[in-house]
């Protein structure tokens, strides 16, 4: 299960053709560990341990309770809170606080569990697009023809082709080229349609034609944070 789970059929994430691919990925890894976690690995008692250490981000923990599954959130959370309870406050503390005691309390407040394994589950994929990408030329062709490559995910994929296990000279500079025409090329229209925007708001363009700019604050958000803000009237 555990390794099945990161297996989502990379013409899924790029067929569409519809945003960025690599925020798909995202989506559909973050949808199949939530399942998991609120359903069958809930109460294996390996995954308990990793849930009660790492715990999860302010996001994960608001999609689970969104879940509805109230019994299995709450015997997540009661083993949780009993781990912090006993390795973290002691509540007859006496004297002054440790410091090693203060950077387990932050380093707990960082860490998410569905995270790590969306984390995890990218880099797999992305091991699988390096090598696609510099076999498979129709895949190259898709590869190219996808609308954009928002800026996380545009860092995140060339860090992970330049590091360890990535890509190597020709390759390298190949898939840098296609990525970087990809989230450059959006970038330059986002920024042509902001400033179309701006100038809308001159008198002196009293009724001429908007174009593609009334949402280009949010597509921007969108590009540059990887989520779309959600105050779109
Ligand atoms: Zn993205
Ligand atoms: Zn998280």
């Amino acid at each position: 299960m555990k390794e099945t789970i990161c297996t989502i059929p990379i013409n899924d994430v790029f067929g569409p053709k519809d945003g960025c691919p690599i925020c798909r990925l995202h989506d559909m890894l973050e949808q199949n560990y939530l399942d998991y976690i609120l359903g069958a690995a809930m109460m294996e008692p390996d995954i308990r341990v990793e849930t009660n250490e790492k715990g999860f981000c302010t996001k994960h923990f608001h999609m689970m309770v969104n879940r509805g599954r109230r019994l299995q959130n709450a015997l997540i959370l009661e083993t949780h809170l009993d781990n912090i309870k006993n390795t973290l406050i002691d509540e007859n503390a006496k004297g002054k606080p440790d410091k090693k005691n203060i950077a387990a309390l932050e380093q707990l407040q960082q860490s998410c569990y569905v995270c790590d394994k969306i984390s995890w589950g990218m880099e797999h994929m992305f091991r699988t697009i390096f090598s696609s990408f510099t076999t498979d030329p129709e895949f190259k062709e898709l590869f190219e023809q996808q609308p954009f490559i928002c800026l996380p995910h545009y860092t995140m994929l060339i860090k992970s082709a330049s590091s360890k296990g990535g890509l190597k000279g020709s390759e390298l500079s190949e898939f840098y080229k296609s990525a970087s025409k990809l989230s450059g090329k959006y970038l330059s229209t986002l920024k042509d349609d902001i400033s179309h925007y701006c100038k809308m708001f001159d008198y002196r363009s009293n009724g001429q034609d908007w174009g593609n700019s009334k949402d280009s604050i949010e597509r921007s958000v969108e590009y540059l944070t990887s989520e779309k803000p959600d105050y779109i009237e």
